[in-house]
């Protein structure tokens, strides 16, 4: 029950006016009246960390939050992720606290576009980096995060053409990772790691001798040469465990929530600059209000998420290889309709 002091406010406004404290208690209250778990991707601000019931990556807190009992999923990150949310929950409430949060890399590529591309590759494998829409998912053979990307492209046969959404240094990073050739790469990029030059990396690394460099992946190859160790943002964490001081390369909300955890350690963001405006659009005030007015409810087709969720499948059981589509697979994909390893019809 809400009670009358907590009764839901009409604007994003009314909730900015209030006390971050109250706020905070507003949204403890409302999460558990709702049974709701608040997933908190680790470029988010720190004041929404800190009320996350999970922190992490896009797919991982995905799967953290199938794994529970909750009714409702809000994710604070961007739409791609609350979509892969859906794909792995389809019987929970998934939403979002500002359904203007979009990744301008997954939005480099849609579905139809990528259908064009297929086309002009018949027979290629398509492999969808994680950070993509649901409907590219659903177009794709399988998915990859950018710790595992190096393993997928080699589970696909070595003369087959594979075709790689939507980050190109991705792309780049697997193929010289992997000596292939036959890699289409698709021209879309983050422009928070791409946007990373050599003279920061210089500069920080003058001003912190001591301190490791490490480089995410979608970061510019010239960067990931002078690095360290490349990683992602999971084995970025892992790093900070291990490590007294290192420098990021990486959007700094990582930074920030490594920072207040090993408060003793010397953490720093490789570049100022590399904040992700999109991420940032979820603040405190939006959680409370779209925990008190059950919005933006983030939905999908059920046939694109059937074949998002097969694509996500089919990574997560890589252990038993790479599985092409089989006969009736690929007559029902070509109808538009093909069946799914998830259980949907
Ligand atoms: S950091 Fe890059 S990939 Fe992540 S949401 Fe922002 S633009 Fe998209």
């Amino acid at each position: 029950m809400i009670t009358a002091a907590r009764r839901p406010l009409d604007s994003t406004l009314d909730y900015a006016a209030l006390p971050r404290e109250e706020l905070t208690e507003r949204i403890v209250e409302r999460k558990a009246e709702l049974n709701a778990v608040i997933l908190g991707h680790n470029y988010q601000r720190v004041e929404i960390q800190e009320v996350s019931d999970f922190l992490g990556d896009s797919l991982g807190l995905s799967q953290e939050a199938a794994a529970t009992s909750a009714d409702v999923i809000v994710f604070c990150g961007v739409h791609f992720m609350a979509e892969t949310a859906k794909v792995l929950s389809p019987g929970k409430t998934v939403l979002m606290p500002d359904p203007r949060a979009g990744c301008p890399m997954a939005d480099f590529v849609t579905g139809e576009a990528l259908r064009k591309l297929k086309a002009k590759h018949p027979g290629a494998a398509v492999v969808a980096y994680v950070n993509s829409t649901a409907a590219v998912k659903a177009e794709s053979d399988i998915c990859c995060t950018s710790s595992n990307a190096v393993q997928v492209i080699e589970s696909i046969p070595e003369d087959q053409t594979i075709l790689f959404v939507p980050d190109r240094n991705l792309a780049h990073y697997v193929q010289e990772r992997t000596g292939r050739e036959n890699i289409v790469a698709w021209d879309g990029y983050c422009y928070v790691h791409d946007d990373m030059v050599l003279e920061e990396l210089d500069r920080a690394r003058k001003t912190h001798p001591e301190a490791r460099v490490v480089v995410h992946p979608e970061a510019r190859q010239e960067l990931l040469e002078q690095a360290d160790e490349v990683t992602s943002t999971s084995g970025m964490v892992r790093l900070a465990e291990q490590h007294d001081a290192l420098i990021f390369g990486t959007e700094r909300g990582l930074v920030d929530q490594l920072n207040s955890r090993f408060p003793g350690k010397t953490f720093v963001a490789l570049s100022g600059a590399a904040v992700c405006g999109n991420m940032k659009l979820n603040t405190l005030a939006k959680l409370a209000w779209c925990l008190d007015h059950g919005q933006h409810e983030v939905e999908l087709d059920e046939e694109i998420r059937c074949r998002a969720e097969q694509s996500l499948r089919r990574m997560l059981e890589l252990s038993g290889g790479w599985t092409a589509p089989s006969d009736e697979e690929q007559k029902l994909e070509e109808a538009g309709l093909r069946s799914s390893g998830c259980g949907c019809a």
